[in-house]
C-alpha cells in the first residue's frame, strides 16, 4: 500500500444480495407467495452488470457468487484490508426498477432487514444506507421512518438516474425525513432505467452508460439547487457517491454564471450555487477520474476550492484501482487526514456520535 488508510471511514462499499432466496425470510407471506407465483427473478444491481469487468476486481470476486456477497470476504478484504474503522454498505439491489410500488416497498423492507441481520449485526464496523422504494415517495418516507430508529443506518440511498429530477417537490418528503433524522441523502451511480442513460437516447455499450453517469449527477445537482431543495432543507447533506469529481469545478463555474444571469427566475436560490455545494454537498473519492501520479489531480482539487468536499471511499469490490492503492500518491497528508476521517465525521452525524 503506497498510502496507509488505517482508521479510515470508508463511505462506499457494496454488499450484494446473493440471490432472491436470501431475501425470502425477510418478505412477509404475501410477498413470498407473490415472488414465487409470479416467477420473480433475482434483481440485478442498479449500476453494475454482474459479469462486467468493472463490477469486481478479479481478486475480489466470489467463486460462483456475486462479488460482495460473502461477508467474511468483505470483512477481510474491505474492512481489515483498508484498516477501516467504519464502512458504509451501499446495497445496489435494484428495488427501484420494479414497476409495482407495493412490491418495491416490500423488497426495500426486505433488503434493509437483511442488511441489519446479516451484516450490521455481524460486525460493528459496518454501517448501512437505507434502501428506499423511490417509485413512491410516500413508501420511501415510511421506510426511512422505520429504519431510522436503528442508528447503524446512517444515510438514505438513491440511484443517480431516477424517473423524474430529484429536485422536484414530489421528492421533498424524502428530504424532510432525512433531515429530521440527521441522515445525509447519498446519490449513487446507477439508474432505474425508465429513461435512456444519456440525454440523446440509449447507448450501445456499458462504457457509454458508465461515462454518462457523470452527466446524470450534474443534472441532479442542478435540479436540487434550482428547485430550492438546499434552501428548504438547510441541514440536509447530499453525498454524490461514485460520481467522479473532476467535472465539479467547470460545472460549478457554468452553474454559477447562469445563476447570476437568470436568478430572477429562481429567487429562492438566495446565494451562489458554489456556496450551496460547499456547504451541503460532498463527493466520494473513488473512482478517481483524473490521471494519478501527476500534478493534474492537485490542480483539479485546488479548483474545487475546499478541502472539505471529498470523502474517502474504496468502492469495494468494484474495480477502480489496483492493489491497495485507494489513495492517489500526490495528495498531501493534510488532505488525506480530512478525507479519511474529518470530512466523513462532519458529514455523517450518526457515525460521529458513535466514534468521537
Ligand atoms: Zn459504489
Amino acid at each position: 500500500m503506497t498510502r496507509p488508510t488505517m482508521g479510515a471511514i470508508d463511505c462506499d462499499i457494496h454488499s450484494a444480495v446473493p440471490g432472491l432466496a436470501a431475501l425470502l425470510p425477510y418478505l412477509d407471506e404475501h410477498w413470498r407467495d407473490a415472488a414465487s407465483q409470479r416467477g420473480v427473478h433475482d434483481l440485478e444491481s442498479t449500476s453494475y452488470p454482474l459479469r462486467a469487468p468493472l463490477t469486481s476486481r478479479p481478486d475480489w470476486r466470489v467463486p460462483n457468487g456475486k462479488a460482495g456477497s460473502d461477508i467474511e470476504q468483505v470483512r477481510r478484504q474491505a474492512l481489515d484490508g483498508f484498516g477501516s474503522r467504519a464502512a458504509i454498505l451501499n446495497c445496489l439491489y435494484a428495488v427501484q426498477t420494479l414497476f409495482s410500488e407495493d412490491m418495491g416497498a416490500a423488497f426495500a423492507r426486505a433488503v434493509n432487514d437483511w442488511l441489519a441481520k446479516e451484516w450490521l449485526d455481524r460486525d460493528p464496523r459496518f454501517r448501512a444506507s437505507i434502501v428506499v422504494p423511490l417509485q413512491s415517495p410516500e413508501f420511501a418516507v415510511a421506510e426511512i421512518e422505520r429504519c431510522a430508529a436503528d442508528r447503524r443506518f446512517v444515510q438514505v440511498l438513491l440511484p443517480c438516474l431516477s424517473d423524474t429530477p430529484l429536485g422536484r417537490r414530489s421528492h421533498w418528503p424524502i428530504y424532510a425525513a432525512a433531515e429530521k433524522h440527521g441522515l445525509p441523502v447519498g446519490i449513487h451511480a446507477g439508474s432505474t432505467y425508465r429513461h435512456p442513460v444519456t440525454p440523446v437516447g440509449w447507448p450501445s455499450y456499458l462504457t457509454e452508460d458508465y461515462v454518462n453517469q457523470a452527466q446524470g449527477f450534474q443534472t441532479q445537482l442542478t435540479s436540487l439547487v434550482c428547485e430550492g431543495v438546499f434552501n428548504r432543507f438547510p441541514a440536509l447533506k447530499v453525498v454524490l457517491i461514485e460520481s467522479g469529481f473532476t467535472w465539479l469545478p467547470a460545472y460549478l463555474w457554468r452553474l454559477n454564471k447562469y445563476w447570476r444571469g437568470l436568478r430572477m427566475e429562481i429567487p429562492w436560490v438566495d446565494r451562489p450555487p458554489i456556496d450551496i455545494v460547499r456547504e451541503q454537498v460532498r463527493l466520494t473519492l473513488q473512482p478517481v477520474d483524473a490521471p494519478v501520479g501527476t500534478d493534474d489531480l492537485m490542480r483539479v482539487i485546488d479548483h474545487m476550492g475546499s478541502d472539505e468536499l471529498l470523502l474517502f471511499s474504496s468502492d469495494y469490490p468494484h474495480w477502480q484501482f489496483e492493489g491497495d492503492d485507494a489513495l492517489p500518491p500526490e495528495l498531501p497528508d493534510s488532505l488525506i487526514r480530512r478525507m479519511l476521517i474529518d470530512n466523513p465525521l462532519a458529514t455523517y452525524a450518526r457515525i460521529r456520535e458513535d466514534l468521537s
